[in-house]
């Protein structure tokens, strides 16, 4: 059995530009957690991190960049879930999944936490909104399957110094996740290096690229 390697990238910002560039030329498949609450109808900054202005990208040329990836929800605002009121969650999170089902037309059935944050109530909140898993942002070893579908912890962030030996223990387990944002990669040797790791592992015989809400 090849071991099922996921992914899956934060914010819908512009850098997933290039990023789905690389994916595509190795035929990566690839989650993406979106606030659909965040898009305009032209770039939208952020905030400036490392010295790069992030920005979200506008809604006119999202269909393009992520056809043939799934997309998931990461809230409509990206707020810390668990310091609202559950009715306020609950809201703020089918609104997200509503909005993202009708514009890219596909089942929205994952979810990643803003922040990396939860509680119960949030937890509870997604399972009435219909996802099917929920990602955090803790790197954990025995990922699969999950204890709870909706704290199902990656394996660990693509700048992982370890990123490889990690991959190489979940061969036993079958299933690989790491996670991340594009606007992280602020250099262009970061970007190759990127491209290297994604290279490697479609060479990879042993693996074998899938779509998260396929585990669930
Ligand atoms: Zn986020």
């Amino acid at each position: 059995m090849k071991m099922k390697v996921v992914q899956c990238w934060d914010d819908g910002v512009t850098a997933d530009i290039r990023l789905t560039e690389i994916l595509r030329k190795y035929n990566a498949k690839a989650s993406f957690n979106l606030n659909a609450g965040k898009h305009g109808v032209t770039p939208k900054p952020e905030w400036i991190f490392k010295g790069t202005k992030v920005e979200r990208m506008e809604w006119d040329v999202m269909e393009d960049v992520y056809q043939g990836f799934t997309i998931a929800n990461h809230s409509l605002t990206h707020p810390r879930l668990e310091q609202l009121t559950p009715e306020e969650a609950l809201k703020d999170i089918v609104e997200g999944r509503d909005r993202l089902q009708q514009f890219f037309n596909q089942p929205i059935l994952g979810f990643a936490y803003p922040f990396g944050s939860y509680n119960e109530m949030v937890m509870e909140a997604l399972r009435k909104a219909g996802h099917v898993y929920s990602r955090t942002t803790k790197s954990c070893d025995k990922i699969y399957p999950p204890e709870n579908v909706m704290e199902f912890h990656p394996n660990c962030h693509f700048l992982a110094d370890d990123f490889f030996e990690r991959y190489e223990r979940a061969k036993k387990d079958g299933v690989f996740y790491f996670w991340g944002h594009s606007y992280e990669m602020v250099y262009d040797d970061m970007w190759r290096d990127f491209e290297e790791l994604i290279a490697r592992i479609s060479s990879d015989n042993e693996s074998q690229w899938s779509e998260l809400p396929d585990l669930f």
